[in-house]
């Protein structure tokens, strides 16, 4: 028995086989065919290669159903990559002409383009030859037979184990067949992360050589509360966890009942729960979670997902369809967050050394204003159908806040003298996700409509920790002394003002802030439509006066372990029964 701790991603208990992928590149056999045998080998590769198209055309038709049409969008990039001449051609010529072995020549191949994309040096880049090698393991996986291995061809439940996934990969794991995953790399926010906790399984991610102990078919406990992964453990542990997920199961049935209740304090102090979606169909979900309309709506994924921009009319269907599912809700959609770790397909052709300090977000769309005009026309065309409110991401500066409005302002202007209505009242907000913009807050609050906190990124830039390195993550905390002090200086100076301010970053819905976020003064969050219930659970078991006690109490707390140990022992105090059920670190 080893036990393995990474970071929680997203919550549940899983008992199943490992299913390793293996990441790192097959033995090929290398020989020569004699002339005569070459049609025939030809025909080989033709075969495997249409078999692996079939493949990805079933694996993007499985996510279309289970993640949704933007979602399968990813697999659209692999298809073309499997149809493009410029990598056929020349396995075929090799083949054909020199009288290569059809594994072998279908490994050269996509060995140069792999080591074309490794050797740019970016993330950006290193991603797409894992995209790459993924392609080119389907392809041999058909030519050398063991395409019985598939995952997809699994009949019973596996937790996979991989070194590191793309987003696309992850994605492709929507099968009924996965109930876990576990990675060597990663971090709890990362774009991954995002995408495998949307499958509704236990992920753990940052586990850092996870792949090197565990063999396929080894048995697996999946801890994804406390991100522990235990490798062929023992009676007592089967016998631990197999109570555990039997109560974890109990909870999440109580917790879903209480989906109607209102998430009010005991002594009467209304919080509003608003969900952080990605695409409009998570909308259904929210609102069987008991969501109260959506706090973040992230815009760029329906961008991550496309091998192409997506039209004004596209991007217009989308947000009036959220609208629409809605139902008089509010939706607050959040303009373009691209750059950093969120990659259009075409974009990252010159890479930045420092990604995430680069041209990102907000800067990224005051820099393509064709593209940013085109997502506020889109927004502002749908804002007649119902209530919907406009955010920008990461502001540093005041003169960024202006500017973006003025575009705003500049597009809605365009559209009423081309006769297109445009609600008059849309309430324009800022995320304060930098330092600069939390210790500013007093003067923002004179130009914003409401503020949204993003604590994702605000630990990243306040404790200089990059949220998705798995290195650091013990870094990387709200329950840092700073993080929780620029939070409340935002609390306060929005309050001074009558401003309306939220809160979306991940720890809105770890029931372990829930007492401390209250406490600091808000009365709204936004959070994971699934995480709704349990912090729900705590805010009806707690008063008002009990959250600010404890606030005023870790406020005076230097250390973080400190504060998140008195953070979880008062979760555990008012929620016993939701043992393990949070994730904070
Ligand atoms: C944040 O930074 O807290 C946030 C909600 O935005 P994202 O996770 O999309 O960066
Ligand atoms: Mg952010």
């Amino acid at each position: 028995m080893k036990t393995i701790t990474g970071i929680a991603v997203a919550p549940g208990i899983e008992i199943a086989q490992a299913f390793v992928l293996e990441q790192f590149r097959q033995r090929v056999p290398h020989h020569l065919v004699v002339p005569e045998e070459r049609p025939g080998e030809l025909q080989r590769f033709e075969e495997a290669l249409a078999a692996a198209q079939a493949d990805l055309a079933a694996d993007h038709e499985r996510a279309e159903t289970d993640l949704g049409p933007e979602a399968a969008k990813i697999f659209e990039f692999h298809l073309g990559l499997l149809q493009d001449p410029t990598l056929l051609t020349p396995i075929r010529a090799k083949i054909s002409e020199d009288g290569t072995n059809a594994d072998f020549a279908v490994a050269s191949s996509f060995s140069r383009i792999i080591d074309q994309f490794n050797a740019m040096g970016s993330q950006v880049f290193r991603d797409k030859a894992r995209d790459v090698l993924d392609l080119e393991r389907r392809v041999l996986d058909h030519l050398m037979g063991r395409s019985e291995e598939r995952l997809s061809r699994l009949n019973k439940p596996v937790v996979v184990i991989a070194h590191e996934l793309t987003p696309t990969q992850a994605a492709s794991m929507a099968i009924e067949h996965v109930v876990g995953l576990a990675t060597d790399a990663g971090g709890r926010t990362d774009h991954t992360s995002i995408v495998a906790a949307a499958l509704g399984v236990p992920v753990v991610v940052g586990c850092h050589a996870i792949t090197e102990h565990v063999n396929d078919g080894d048995q697996i406990i999946l801890d994804g509360q406390a991100g522990q992964i235990i490798i062929q453990p023992d009676e007592q542990a089967l016998e631990k966890f197999q109570v555990a997920k039997e109560r974890l199961e109990r909870f999440r049935t109580e917790t879903a009942q209480e989906a109607e209740a209102e998430a009010i304090t005991r002594d009467g102090t209304r919080i509003t729960l608003l969900g952080n979606i990605e695409f409009p169909r998570e909308i259904n979900q929210l609102l069987e979670y008991g969501g109260e309309g959506v706090g973040l709506y992230r815009t760029e994924f329906l961008y991550l997902t496309s091998t192409e921009d997506p039209t004004e009319d596209e991007l217009y269907e989308q947000y009036s369809s959220a609208l629409k599912m809605l139902d008089g809700r509010p939706l607050t959609i959040r303009t373009l967050d691209l750059g950093a770790d969120k990659h259009t397909q075409q974009q990252a052709l010159e890479p930045e050394r420092n990604p995430f300090l680069g041209l990102r977000s907000i800067r990224h769309s005051l820099r393509h204003l064709p593209m940013f005009r085109r997502q506020l026309r889109a927004i502002l065309r749908a804002s007649v159908e119902g209530p919907l409110r406009i955010m920008f991401p990461l502001i540093t500066t005041m003169t960024e806040f202006k500017q973006a409005r003025m575009v705003l302002n500049d597009v809605a202007d365009d559209l009423r003298e081309e006769g297109v209505a445009v609600r008059p009242d849309i309430p324009v907000g800022m995320m304060i996700e930098v330092p600069s913009a939390a210790l500013m807050a007093s003067t923002f609050a004179r130009e914003v409509d409401f503020f949204s906190i993003g604590t994702n990124d605000l630990i990243q830039y306040t404790v200089a920790v990059d949220r998705s390195n798995e290195r650091v993550a013990n870094l990387y905390s709200a329950a840092n002394p700073a993080v929780i002090r620029l939070v409340k200086n935002v609390i306060r100076a929005a309050k001074r003002r009558g401003v309306d301010t939220s809160l979306c970053g991940e720890i809105a819905g770890d029931m372990t802030y829930t007492m401390l976020l209250i406490g600091l003064g808000l009365r709204s969050l936004s959070l994971v439509p699934a995480q709704i219930p349990r912090v729900k659970q705590v805010i009806r078991r707690v008063t008002l006066d009990e959250c600010e006690k404890l606030a005023r109490r870790v406020g005076a707390f230097e250390s973080q372990r400190r504060i998140l140990r008195v953070l979880r022992e008062e979760t555990k105090r008012v929620l016993p029964e939701a043992d393990g059920g949070w994730n904070a670190d």
